[in-house]
């Protein structure tokens, strides 16, 4: 037994018994967490000594296995938890086990309102770290010994959590330090084998230390029966003990960051891609992201599991971080450790602290980046976008900041390759625009098909420049969002004036316009016949096969989307199309012709017929096809 001596008894500082008194009461629910935050202090202890042994080889006092130990014993009711790191001096223990020495102390009680549930939040904030064996014990006793110093140089802390505390010279042969907890009656069970087991498995695999828990062997006789009188204590590493993104890159091979993924997105099969990056400085942490070979099952739903695994000081704080990567980036699985958060952060909290948007930045630029890296590999690549393309897409909408470089990594059908495998990004389209072309040209149809037999590309098929074909639900969303890539305007051109820019001469541009006067009154006659269902008649040269197209004004949301939205419920502000004419094309050539009331069923079915090209909807099919079957049986 170990004499005390120079036994002193002192107070806790003010602020560590409010500290305990709402700790105990409001973190009960989650009182698991203590043995978390011991052995994050054991950690801390043996990576400070770790540091200290590096000048100094003989503060290990021959030990340098550093390690935690977990001991428990069930009929007294108690577990420590022992470490042979740095260990504190006498100074040291009335310090950092009395008193709560960071700053922002004063703030953090400051912000306390006496409400039960608002301070619980503001608890994990500040982090409860040693005292939080007071959520499960009635009575702590700390032995430690600074790593260094005298046998005689051993503490004594001991504390029943009321207010205060003694300390008292001990011998210690052993430096590091040892926490016992005498368990309250309501918390025996942590006093089990299991139950500690598990709780160090779930917080403490990837803390490199290793975590040690006795097994109790008896020797074998020839027969392999245990021998009577023979059990000896042998200590079992119950962690993983490495943290795997801790290591240098260098030292990890591609099978370990393999097996690293699997473990931490629970899937089988092989990420596509990671990034594994270490930051210091203003910002300090190490983030581990990889992109998933293949989708969740619940990649759409809004409530999907999704963002990084959290750690502190390697420390795991909590699954599916979301507050850490944009939406648009959910598909993207890994860990962050970081030291400028609180071991004891909550997700409440992540929301408030502006260094995590300022971590979330930097995670979405390496994410990013990581994506454009994986776009060199074309065959990887297309299996992420045919698997999360869609998502990615919500983007330019998501994330203005980002726009351009999400521009980058976006893919597209297009007339130039007219595949519905979307694999042409706009680089690409931008390295073949023609002479004199300005703008990046697109259509948004409902489907591929659609969008490759508008009327609206046959003047672009012409003259030889491609068009983007987009044809997924969420594309008209993108491109509303998405004006510009490399200082070219995208256009739709399903809107607007046709403006072809320098592809076109003058020449042909003063042709146009003499066919616009000469045409003056057929444009006159069919806005008369058509009334208010058309917005404006115009004769066009972006036609070349069909008689007729609908085009709306540049600003209006195109039509995809109005059908998108009206299909959801949202009832939309009626928008009248303007009716281009093509005046090279025979049926149009024929309505000049007529007279009397031929012509309006005649400009009628050209309007219809325009719409349902767009893949509209009629108000009334029943009088198009009347008319239709009137005008082919004349
Ligand atoms: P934190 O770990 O955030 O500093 P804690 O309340 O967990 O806060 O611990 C307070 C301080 O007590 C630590 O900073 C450390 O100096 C000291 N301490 C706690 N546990 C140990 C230990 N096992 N070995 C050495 N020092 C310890
Ligand atoms: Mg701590």
């Amino acid at each position: 037994m170990t004499t005390a001596t120079h036994e002193e008894t002192l107070g806790f500082q003010t602020e560590v018994k409010q500290l305990l008194h709402l700790m105990i009461n409001s973190l009960y629910s989650n009182r698991e967490i203590f043995l978390r935050e011991l052995i994050s202090n054991g950690a801390d202890a043996c990576d400070k000594l770790r540091y200290a042994a590096l000048d100094n080889d003989a503060l290990y006092e021959g030990d340098s296995e550093l390690r935690i130990e977990i001991d428990h014993d069930a009929e007294a009711g108690t577990v420590t938890v022992r470490d042979n790191g740095v260990g504190m001096n006498r100074d040291e223990v009335i310090e950092n086990l009395g008193t709560i020495a960071r700053s922002g102390t004063a703030e953090f009680l400051k912000q306390l309102s006496g409400e039960q549930q608002k301070d619980a939040r503001l608890i994990g904030q500040f982090g409860v770290g040693f005292y939080s064996g007071f959520i499960v014990a009635d009575d702590i006793t700390v032995r430690t010994r600074k790593a260094g110093s005298a046998e005689a140089e051993g503490v004594e802390w001991h504390s029943r959590g009321e207010g205060e505390f003694t300390v008292a010279d001990i011998e210690r042969e052993v430096h590091g330090t040892e926490v016992v907890l005498h368990l309250k009656e309501d918390a025996r069970e942590f006093a089990d084998d299991f139950r500690l087991k598990s709780l160090v498995r779930k917080y403490s695999d990837h803390i490199e230390v290793p975590v040690r828990m006795p097994r109790v062997e008896a020797a074998k006789d020839e027969d392999g029966n245990d021998i009577e009188g023979s059990e000896t204590t042998t200590w079992e590493t119950v962690n993983e003990a490495t943290a795997l993104w801790v290591r240098p890159k260098s030292e990890i091979s591609d099978d370990e960051y393999k097996g690293f993924y699997k473990h931490v997105a629970h899937d089988f099969s092989d990420p596509l891609t990671w990034s594994h990056n270490k930051v210091e400085g203003k910002l300090e942490y190490t983030s581990l992201l990889y992109v998933p070979g293949r989708a969740p099952f619940d990649l759409y739903e809004r409530d999907g599991a999704r963002g990084v695994k959290l750690y502190v000081q390697r420390v795991f704080i909590m699954d599916d971080a979301e507050q850490f990567l944009p939406l648009y980036l959910r598909f993207i699985k890994g860990v962050l450790d970081t030291r400028d958060l609180s071991l004891n952060v909550s997700r409440e909290l992540l929301q408030q602290d502006p260094k995590v948007e300022k971590i979330k930045s930097a995670l979405t630029k390496r994410a990013l980046d990581m994506l454009g890296k994986l776009a060199k590999d074309k065959a990887a690549y297309q299996t992420f976008w045919n698997t999360f393309g869609s998502v990615l897409k919500e983007g330019p909408a998501e994330d203005f900041a980002n726009r351009e470089k999400i521009a980058g990594l976006l893919r597209f059908s297009t007339t130039q390759t007219d595949s519905t495998t979307q694999d042409q990004s706009l680089a690409d389209y931008v390295s073949r625009m023609k002479d004199g072309q300005e703008k990046i040209y697109y259509i948004v149809a409902d489907g591929f098909n659609a969008a490759k037999s508008s009327p609206h590309l046959e003047i672009f098929r012409k003259k030889g420049i491609e068009v983007l074909l987009l044809h997924d639900r969420i594309d008209e969303w993108l491109m509303s969002h998405l004006d510009e890539f490399e200082g070219k305007h995208l256009v739709d051109v399903a809107k607007g004036e046709l403006d072809l820019g320098d592809v076109e001469d003058e020449e042909e541009k003063k042709a146009q316009e003499e066919t616009a006067k000469a045409k003056q009154d057929l444009v006159k006659r069919v806005k008369e016949a058509l009334g208010d269902e058309v917005q404006e008649v115009k004769v066009t040269h972006r036609l070349t096969d069909s008689p007729a197209c609908v085009v709306l004004p540049e600003h209006e949301m195109g039509f995809q989307m109005r059908r998108i939205m009206e299909a959801a419920g949202q009832p939309m502000p009626e928008v009248k199309p303007i009716l281009e004419l093509n005046p090279e094309h025979a049926l149009v050539a024929r309505l000049e012709s007529v007279e009397g009331e031929g012509f309006e069923d005649l400009a009628r079915i050209l309007l219809d017929q325009a719409i349902i090209a767009e893949g509209g909807h009629l108000d009334d099919p029943a009088a198009y096809v009347k008319r239709l079957n009137a005008l082919l049986s004349a």
